[in-house]
């Protein structure tokens, strides 16, 4: 499933994230950068310990990692241009700041990506996991979020010509698909 907003193609694709082919893909990651389950976990696995040992060092220079922020890793043995490690929100109810919080994943790591000049880059289900956001009103703002960012940049600023969202559950997938047929 594809769409076009701008020049920007937006594609949902179903299943692991370290499979995509592109130049950058989006960890949804702990603000400890510390590795974990879910994406992260099959992240960490697939490219290897150099990942967490450029995590550590972030770790030690900055600290945490605050919701909503995101840090820049090699993509280690992946063959990625590297990976952008954003904290989700923890989901509290929705009114501890959760929505306002996961857009601003998607506009970090999207500014992140274009500040290295990246002309794709893939995003997981983010807070969807572990951190138990509602799925269809997360993939409402990655999508709303994602669109926006593409409508505000101007051609001279917008390296990025394919955002693709990777769903690892097929529900999710669905969610997608139909969101994005709407921006037609
Ligand atoms: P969070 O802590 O942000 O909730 P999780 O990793 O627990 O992060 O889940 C985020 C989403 O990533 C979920 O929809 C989960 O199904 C999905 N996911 C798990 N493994 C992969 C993978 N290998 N590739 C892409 N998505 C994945």
């Amino acid at each position: 499933m594809q769409v076009h907003i701008e020049q920007v193609l937006l594609e949902v694709i179903e299943g692991d994230i370290t499979r995509w082919q592109g130049d950058y893909i989006v960890n949804a990651a702990n603000s400890g950068l510390y590795g974990g389950g879910g994406v992260d976990g099959a992240i960490h696995r697939a490219g290897g310990r150099r990942i967490a040992e450029e995590c550590a060092a972030i770790r030690q220079r900055q600290g945490k990692v605050l919701p909503g922020d995101a840090a820049l890793t090699s993509a280690g043995s992946l063959p990625f241009r590297g990976i952008i490690h954003t904290v989700g929100p923890i989901w509290k109810g929705g009114s501890a700041n959760e929505t306002a919080v996961l857009a601003e994943c998607y506009s970090t790591s999207l500014n992140l990506a274009c500040a290295e000049g990246a002309q794709s880059i893939a995003f997981p289900n983010i807070g969807t996991g572990v951190y138990n956001f509602p799925k269809s009103a997360a993939a409402q703002i990655a999508v709303t979020s994602v669109v926006r960012f593409i409508r505000e940049k101007t051609a001279a600023n917008m390296p990025l010509k394919r955002i693709a969202f990777v769903c690892f559950e097929p529900d999710n997938a669905a969610i997608y698909r139909e969101l994005l047929e709407s921006c037609r």
